[in-house]
């Protein structure tokens, strides 16, 4: 993407005193003289930031103003290893919340909606910036967090709500349980907020159809203020993203070479206006492209498109890489398989064996036509020979959280 005037701008407002007021970035930045960046091919020379380097400096390390400026902290998982601790000032938060309230509004929510959020609240940054977004708008925040399904079905029935805030695979299993109780008709949502996980075009549409409601897929990570520095909009054809906040670029993730718009890479993220924690080209690990040319809906915000997969998800089975994404692809292309399903990825007798479990409502007696269905379409798309193993509907797990898709049991 074409670093404009403004976002240059900020950038060289920001360096003018990065290095007294970070630690993080004094040390990372050890013998680059940042008064010589002055353009945009400058800047693309400055080393990536990576999550590996903010773990290094937890707690407190990326604090870039005075301990009294901070109003809170953020951290993410620390799944992996050491945690990454997020500091936040007054003017982080209300940004992150202008930010959250341009996402509602461009998915066309109002003040008159009443929004159910039961993505987590805590040190995750989940919950809070729905709520934050949700209060600056003006409308009804219901702030159920996460699990406990049966109340999440009584108060989206007794308050009416109107639009739900969900990962996609607890907003597939609210919607099956709306299905399987026979709910529907008590239901009032209209919109879906989905957040925080890769998904395909089947699972959106199973979603869609099963609640009634058109979705919006939201975007955002802790490191980057959290989510809601884009969304996608009823056009469906991207996320647009707030680039008066942020810098956006692709990269090749093994290179490291910015590429062209248009093309698939690993999506890097630089805050313009971040006080407490000012990142500059954050490597995000998520596969995406920038969209070039304007949208449909008059929004001038640059889009990105769909989260296709992590950089870490790339597989390499039998000399192929592989995205999660193609496999919602092949899934997509056979009417009779389901959007869900799991990759089980093993070596067996020196060679590489992939096998795909999906789900089919079809009976038992169709399994092995359909998965010479899916066979076919793997071959055609993505190339080498798979196990295709179908099941029934239900059986393969469904979470709260984010669902893990993809088993690589070789090393
Ligand atoms: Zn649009």
């Amino acid at each position: 993407m074409i670093m404009n005037e403004s976002q240059l701008r900020d950038i060289l407002h920001m360096f003018t005193d990065l290095k007294d007021r970070s630690q993080f970035y004094k040390k990372k930045f050890e013998g680059i003289d940042l008064s010589t960046i002055r353009t945009q091919e400058d800047f693309e020379k400055l080393p990536f930031t990576d999550k590996g380097d903010l773990r290094e400096a937890y707690p407190l390390g990326l604090m870039a103003v005075p301990e009294s400026e901070i109003v809170r902290i953020h951290s993410s998982s620390g799944t992996t290893g050491t945690p990454v601790v997020i500091p936040y000032t007054k003017k982080d938060v209300e940004d992150w919340a202008i930010m959250f309230e341009r996402c509602y509004r461009l998915a066309g929510i109002t003040n008159k909606d009443r929004i159910q959020i039961t993505p987590g609240y805590g040190l995750w940054t989940a919950g809070i910036g729905f709520q934050a977004g949700t209060e600056r708008l003006g409308a009804m925040a219901v702030p159920m967090g996460p699990g406990n399904t049966e109340k999440q079905l009584k108060m989206m029935q007794d308050l009416k709500s109107t639009v739900l805030c969900s990962t996609s695979s607890y907003a597939l299993l609210l919607a099956e349980q709306i299905e399987a109780k026979g709910l529907k008709d008590q239901i009032h949502l209209k919109k879906g907020v989905i957040g925080s996980e890769r998904w395909g075009d089947k699972m959106r549409k199973r979603i869609a159809n099963t609640l009634g409601v058109e979705l919006y897929d939201i975007y955002g990570l802790t490191e980057i203020y959290g989510p809601g520095i884009g969304i996608s909009c009823s056009y469906e054809n991207g996320i647009h993203v707030w680039d008066d906040y942020l810098y956006f670029e692709i990269i090749d993730p093994v290179t490291g070479e910015v590429l062209p718009d248009g093309t698939v890479g690993e999506l890097v993220i630089t805050t313009l206006r971040k006080e407490g924690a000012p990142l500059i080209r954050y490597r995000t690990h998520d596969l995406t492209r920038i969209i070039p040319g304007n949208c449909p809906c008059g929004s001038h915000y640059p889009r990105i498109d769909i989260i296709t997969g992590r950089t870490d998800d790339l597989v390499k089975v039998k000399g192929v890489n592989m995205f999660p994404a193609q496999f919602d692809e092949v899934l997509a292309a056979v009417p009779d398989a389901s959007s869900e399903y799991q990759v089980m990825i093993d070596h067996v007798n020196g060679k590489d064996q992939l096998t795909l479990f999906f789900e089919t409502d079809v009976p038992p007696e169709k399994y092995l036509e359909v998965e010479q269905e899916v066979l076919a379409r793997f071959r055609a798309v993505v190339g080498p020979a798979i196990i295709p193993k179908a099941v029934r509907i239900g059986d393969l797990p469904r979470s709260e959280k984010k669902t893990n898709r993809i088993f690589d049991n070789r090393y």
